[in-house]
């Protein structure tokens, strides 16, 4: 069991386009997906937030993913091969600037094709809370942040003060 150090905003490593996975079922390979859980697990008990992580936000620069949302999923060489014209706009969160939200907008759902780490392929139908993060993660490995989409930037802010501004007015969405 190996956690990493996260990287964080401003680390050029996060602005990386990640290289394609050419060999799978390596010892190498699995090692990176073994730590990019270990990592997301230790995350999301210590900050109580996290669905998923790329490889580069734990310094390396290959196109590889690790989910949990119903299950463990590592993602190898994923590719958004269609999405929706509709699109959903939501307040998003990252491990890389753990204090911010950030409003955005992303496709309401997508297909993803990837490998799985003994190189089998898949088609991923997601939508909603799925397609987001899985567009999230994929931005990642093309070193782009959730910041760089921000509707504006007025909707770059700190979650305490979004929390603080919620409970003041009362409303749920902001
Ligand atoms: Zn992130």
């Amino acid at each position: 069991m190996s956690i990493r150090p996260v990287l964080l905003l401003g680390n050029p490593l996060l602005r990386s386009l990640c290289v394609r996975v050419r060999q799978y079922n390596t010892p190498d390979l699995r090692a990176l997906v073994r730590d990019l859980a270990d990592t997301l697990h230790d995350f999301r008990r210590r900050n109580g937030f996290g669905r998923g992580i790329a490889a580069p936000q734990i310094g390396d620069k290959r196109r590889v993913l690790f989910i949990d949302v119903d299950g463990p999923l590592a993602l190898v060489n994923p590719e958004i091969v269609r999405s929706s014209r509709q699109m959903m706009t939501l307040w998003d969160d990252c491990f890389s600037f753990p204090e911010l939200a950030v409003k955005l907008k992303r496709h309401l759902s997508i297909e993803v094709r990837y490998r799985d780490p003994e190189g089998k392929e898949h088609l991923l139908k997601a939508r909603g809370a799925l397609a987001e993060l899985l567009q999230h993660e994929i931005d990642h490995v093309n070193g782009i942040l959730a910041l760089d989409r921000a509707v504006d930037s007025k909707h770059i802010v700190y979650k305490s003060e979004l929390e603080r501004l919620k409970r003041v007015s009362g409303r749920k969405e902001m």
